[in-house]
Order: C-alpha cells, then structure tokens, then sequence
C-alpha cells in the first residue's frame, strides 16, 4: 500500500546469501520510546469521553519487537458496545430531529474538523510513528509515510466536501414540464467500522475520514494486536472540533478473552442492531461472519479482503527496476499486506536471471530487525500467532518437491532476532511449479501474509499463459504488470480481473484513487470519490410547484 505453466521448466538450485545483521538491542530503543511518547491508557472512547471497560477487563498488549507487554488495552463488552452504539446514534439521530447536529452540518464545517485532524497529526507525527512501531512492529519510516497519508486522508476528503461541492445535490434530468429532480448524498447513519492490524491507523483512517466527511457517526473497532494509534485518534478528533458520538472507539478481541456475557466486542458489534452499516477489513472468514450478521438484519457491509497478488513480467521489462519493485511487494510490512504481490509470474527466459538478482538485493539491501532502529527495512510478524502460521507455510512449502528455495536458511540477524523475544521470520522465496496433476502448490494459491515470495514461469513470450496463470486465483485484489512497451501494459491490465492492477510500478495508492477488490477479495470500494459514496445515502428527490397535477382522475 504505498505491492505459465511450469510443467517442465528446470527448478533453480539453491542461492546462498544472508540478511545484515541485527544492529542494536531492541530493549534499549523500547526503553526510551517508552520513555518519550505516552501509550494510551486502556479506556474505551465514548462520546468524547475516555472512559473504562464497565467490568473493568483489560488485555495485555506485546511490542512484537520482543514480546514485552508495553501497555493493556481496555476489553469491551457488550454493554460498552451499546453504549458506543447509543451514543453514535444519538449524534445522527440530530438530522431527522430537525436540529441538524454533525450529520446535518454544512460540509465546510465538517470539513474544517477534517483538516484539524490532519494538522492535528502532522504535528504529532514522531509520536504516532513510535507508537505504531512499537504496537505493530513496522520499521519507523513505513510508520512515517503511514501517518502521513493518513493527514492527507483527511485533507483529501475536507477539500472534496469543500471546494469540489461533492455533497451538493446533483440535478435529475426529468422529461417532463414543471417537474424537477434531485440527488442528494446523505450520511448514510451510524457505521461499525473492524479494522486489521497490518496498517492499523491508516485501515481505520481510509474508513473514518471518508465517514466523517459524508456526516456518519460511528464506532471504531481496531485490531487488539494492534489498537494504539487508533486510540490516540480519539483525542485528535475532540480536539479538532468532532462533536461527542461522531467517532467512539472501542477495544477488544478477537483474538482474546471473551466477556462475561461469552461474546467478544468484535462479535458484539458485528451482531449490534443499531448499526446502519458496517465497513469491515481483514480476513475472508471474519468477512463472512459479517456478512451472515449483516444478512440477517439486512444491512449492507462493505468488505475489504485477502488477495494474493501477483507480479506480472513480461521478457521486455526493465530488470533493473523490477527486483526492487518486487521487493516491495511482498517484503514492505513484513509481507503483511492484503495487495502483497506475493505472486511473481515471469516469462521463463528470464527467471534464471531474476532470481539471482533478487537473491543479492536481498543480501545486500534487506535489513530484518529492530523496526525503531533507524537502518532496518524489515521489521517483526505483528505477533506470535501469525509468525507461527507463516513458519508452518514455509515448513509446508519446503517439504513440498513443486517448490525449491531460492534463499538460505534463516539468518543468524533472524535468529538472534528471535532470541531476544522478538516475532521475527526471514524472508523466503520459492521457485514453484505445477505437479504432475497439474496442480500448484498451497504457497502458490494460499494468502500467507508474510515476507514469502513463489516465483513461477510462463513459456517465453506466451502472454495469454501469463495472463491465465494470474487470473487462476480465488483472489482478485491487486497485481501489476511490468513491460517495457506501455500498450501492451495496458493490453494486459485490462484482462486481468482484480480491483487494482499497476503497470511498472507496484503497490502505489494516493487518497483518490479507489482501492478494493473482486473475487473472494471483497467488495465495496475506499479511497477517493468512491470511498465515501459508500458512506452516503442517495436520496432522490422529484419535485412539482405548487398546484401542479396531472388530472389522472380528472381532478
Ligand atoms: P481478522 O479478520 O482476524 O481480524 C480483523 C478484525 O476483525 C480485527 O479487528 C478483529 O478483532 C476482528 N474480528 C475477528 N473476528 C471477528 C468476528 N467474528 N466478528 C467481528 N470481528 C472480528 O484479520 P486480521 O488477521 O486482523 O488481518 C489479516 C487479514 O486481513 C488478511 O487476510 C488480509 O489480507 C486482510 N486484510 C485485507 C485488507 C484489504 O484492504 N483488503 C487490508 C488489510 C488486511
């Protein structure tokens, strides 16, 4: 978020290389962020109020960096969450009561809260930056470009709602005399909002602004594994004018403790029957649940999925770009990203090629450890539990003869990493192919979210079998193409079916350019225009003067 058929072709013998060392003890930089920027206190925020969990339950919260425990978040149950619920509505329930409140506000004004959120943040970025290291583990400068783009989030949607007069109703054209008709965009009400924890303020931020802008009200809940910057946004908001019950943010699992009651507050919310919508973002069978909830009450839920990218590269590329181009792709976040292009699909002529360049960029150029240390480019796994899955996937694909290792075996930078407590994986590449069945292997087709990269190959120059290979997935959320001839870049992006598709460049998303997926990856579109049509309502309005009638009845 900055991203062939192998049947007979030769699998590559191993490269032997090694990552840069682990620099410095992560226990001295935690120590003195720790010292510097405050953590958020485990509270819940409720009509810009800070207040507790009301059976007082917390959960632990692990820096991945060493699995010390930095803070606990509050754990809410399903009282909080109604009360969260109550008080969003309570905020949107303004418009229909004739007083206007935030949901009925002029745009200018909401727009003026969304711009104070980005300066807001702007002069805060050091601290957030920290924070989300600290939580989630991303090395400080993805920390940095993170909360940068969140600002430019809010500014984006305040200059839409502003000057670009997006929310005025637009004129229905209506073939008849006398009779007029308008569109009118308006907040669509009160919005749960499940966020994941690889971006863990920008998931949230891509669904609050846009939500806020269009006059919703809503809930937030974050990942636990990753809830810190989101909490502080609390603060931001009040500050910059948001009137109580426009954003509540709430804690809890899953994962973690359930509550009294047996439900968690994700669960809980899911289930809420005051929401209007729900906007979700993380895996497949979370959104599933949703979906299920949201089918029941016959409420609409947007869903942001899984994917598994690929990099298309065609024998005209430019190598020297590509090897860095697929190096973000799946190693930017650590490989936790939902557009990962975890898939590298190249014409055969050059994989020989490729693999032995890409093996010393990683050797030379990939820096696994402390993500506060200012030299490291990949960071920690967000946790134990998703460290664990991505080492049983590479175990898997190892013992697996349609997959052979490009890279060695795990780094001492990575194993001193480990010991210091720390969620650390080394990156792993696979040359992959199909089986004599015709089958590829899981760590082909399955999402690993993880520093894990499979390399197939079509036969050279067959573009159709590249194009077939990519669209074989049950994925469909971002892949890129990489040519020297831009009309046959264009050529391809058209027949591949995903929500985003980049040519020579990967992974790159601005504030207006509409992210989101097809296929199993989900549905519902954020970022620009589209990202906050999805958090109104379109009312349309037909109207007559006074006294005009059509006479049906002979009146
Ligand atoms: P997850 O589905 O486990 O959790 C996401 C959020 O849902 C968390 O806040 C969690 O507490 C909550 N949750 C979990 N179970 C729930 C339930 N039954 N009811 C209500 N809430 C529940 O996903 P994750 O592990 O946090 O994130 C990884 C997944 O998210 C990957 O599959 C990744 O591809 C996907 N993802 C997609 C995008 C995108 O924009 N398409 C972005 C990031 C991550």
């Amino acid at each position: 978020m900055i991203s062939s058929r192998l049947l007979g072709a030769p699998l590559r013998t191993r490269t032997l290389l090694g990552v840069a060392r682990f620099s410095s003890s992560s226990s001295s930089h935690i120590a003195s962020s720790l010292e510097t920027y405050n953590l958020p206190k485990p509270k819940l925020f409720i009509d810009n109020e800070w207040v507790d969990a009301e059976n007082s339950s917390t959960m632990p919260v692990h820096s991945p960096i060493n699995g010390q425990v930095i803070s606990e978040l509050a754990n809410a149950s399903s009282k909080d969450v109604d009360l969260a619920v109550r008080s969003a509505k309570r905020c949107f329930d303004d418009l229909a009561n004739g007083t206007g409140g935030w949901p009925g506000s002029p745009p200018a004004d909401r727009a003026l809260v969304l711009d104070n959120m980005a300066s807001g943040l702007r002069s805060r970025m050091e601290e957030f930056s920290h924070v989300e290291s600290l939580d989630c583990g991303k090395p400080l400068a993805e920390s940095r470009a993170d909360i940068e783009a969140c600002a430019s989030f809010f500014e984006y949607y305040a200059d839409l709602i502003s000057k670009g007069g997006f929310l005025t109703a637009e004129r229905l054209p209506c073939p008849e005399d006398g009779v007029e008709g308008r569109l009118l965009r308006e907040p669509v009400g009160v919005v749960g909002m499940i966020t994941p924890w690889n971006f863990p303020l920008m998931q949230a931020v891509v669904k609050v602004a846009p939500a806020l802008a269009a006059g919703c009200s809503m809930i937030l809940k974050p990942s636990p594994l990753s809830s810190m910057t989101c909490l502080m946004m609390g603060d931001l908001a009040r500050d910059a004018g948001a009137p109580p019950g426009a954003l509540n943010i709430i804690t809890g699992g899953p994962p973690g403790p359930t509550n009294d009651d047996g439900e968690s507050c994700g669960v809980a919310l899911g289930r809420h029957k005051g929401l209007d919508k729900m906007s979700f973002t993380g895996s497949g069978p979370t959104g599933t649940a949703l979906l299920h909830e949201g089918a029941n009450l016959l409420r609409p839920t947007g869903l942001e999925l899984g994917g598994k990218g690929a990099m298309v590269i065609l024998d005209d590329a430019d190598m020297d770009t590509v090897v860095d181009w697929a190096m973000i792709g799946i190693f930017y976040c650590t490989g936790q990203v939902c557009s990962a292009t975890s898939r590298v699909v190249i014409d055969e002529s050059l994989a020989d090629e490729f693999c032995d360049r890409l093996a010393k960029a990683v050797a030379e150029r990939l820096v696994v450890g402390d993500p506060l240390d200012v030299r490291t480019n990949m960071g920690p796994m967000v946790s134990a539990d998703q460290r664990d899955k991505v080492l049983a996937a590479v175990k898997e694909a190892e013992a697996d003869d349609r997959c052979d290792p490009v890279l060695e075996e795990p780094s001492a930078s990575i194993a001193e990493s480990a010991d210091a407590g720390g969620y650390y994986v080394a990156p792993q590449i696979f040359r992959c192919k199909r089986g004599a069945d015709g089958t590829w292997p899981k760590a082909w087709t399955e999402e690993i979210f993880g520093p894990v990269l499979s390399i197939g190959t079509f036969s050279p120059g067959d573009v159709d079998e590249a194009v077939s290979i990519t669209n074989d997935s049950p994925y469909g959320l971002g892949h890129t193409v990489f040519t020297g001839d831009e009309a046959r870049a264009s050529a391809v992006a058209t027949r591949l079916r995903s929500g985003v598709v980049w040519t020579n460049i990967n992974q790159a998303l601005y504030p207006s350019t509409p992210f989101g997926g097809c296929k199993q990856s989900g549905f519902g579109r954020e970022y620009g225009e589209l990202g906050i049509e999805d958090f109104c309502h379109h009312k349309t309005v037909i109207s007559a003067k006074p006294g005009f009638s059509w006479g049906w009845y002979g009146a």
